[in-house]
């Protein structure tokens, strides 16, 4: 069967059996917090867990590295949104061992653009046209540095609240053990 017929058939049942239920809370974090980590597969059940989170607590966002490309892109946005609208009182950033983002280079990831039917022309537009797909595709060398750099941009954005504590931490993928890189009090 298709992934998603799969997933539309036992969303049929899952629904029809109340299982929901046991899920029900509202759209306030209980525990005031917003986090942003990364959207690798590891994560997905393991930081809930080894944090003691359940449906309700925080606000969760996610994306390839948990980094913040862009100071008005929208993960930032959606901080500002979780603090502001949303009564999160602490951010966390998450970042992790062996993550994708890690030591990504750019040009990899263009040759498989290009074997994708992306083609160089594109690629040329869309240099000229000032977008640096090289630099946009470029991750990190380090899941420290780039933790406590996403927290400083957070720290320092200037819709930010100063009263707000923003924390850094990294997570082992393997065994949820967490690392305190940025203390936030
Ligand atoms: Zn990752």
């Amino acid at each position: 069967m298709e992934m998603l017929n799969e997933i539309l058939e036992y969303n049929k049942t899952f629904v029809e059996q109340k299982e929901y239920e046991k899920y029900q809370t509202t759209k306030f974090p209980n525990k005031k917090m917003v986090i942003l980590t990364c959207m690798d597969t590891r994560l997905l059940e393991l930081l809930p867990k080894a944090m003691n989170l359940s449906n309700g607590d925080v606000k969760l966002i996610k994306n390839a590295g948990a980094l913040i490309a862009h100071p008005f892109g929208s993960i930032m946005r959606s901080i500002l949104v979780a603090v502001y609208q949303l009564q999160a009182e602490e951010v966390m950033v998450i970042g992790h061992h062996d993550c994708g983002m890690s030591g990504m280079k750019a040009d990899p990831v263009i040759e498989s653009m290009k074997e994708r039917g992306v083609t160089e022309e594109t690629l040329e537009t869309l240099n000229y046209s000032g977008i640096n797909i090289n630099q946009w595709l470029h991750g990190f060398e380090n899941v420290s540095d780039s933790v406590k750099h996403s927290v400083e941009m957070i720290k320092k954005h200037p819709l930010m609240p100063a009263d707000v504590p923003v924390h850094g931490l990294v997570i082992n993928p393997e065994t949820g053990k967490l690392d305190l890189v940025v203390k936030g009090y």
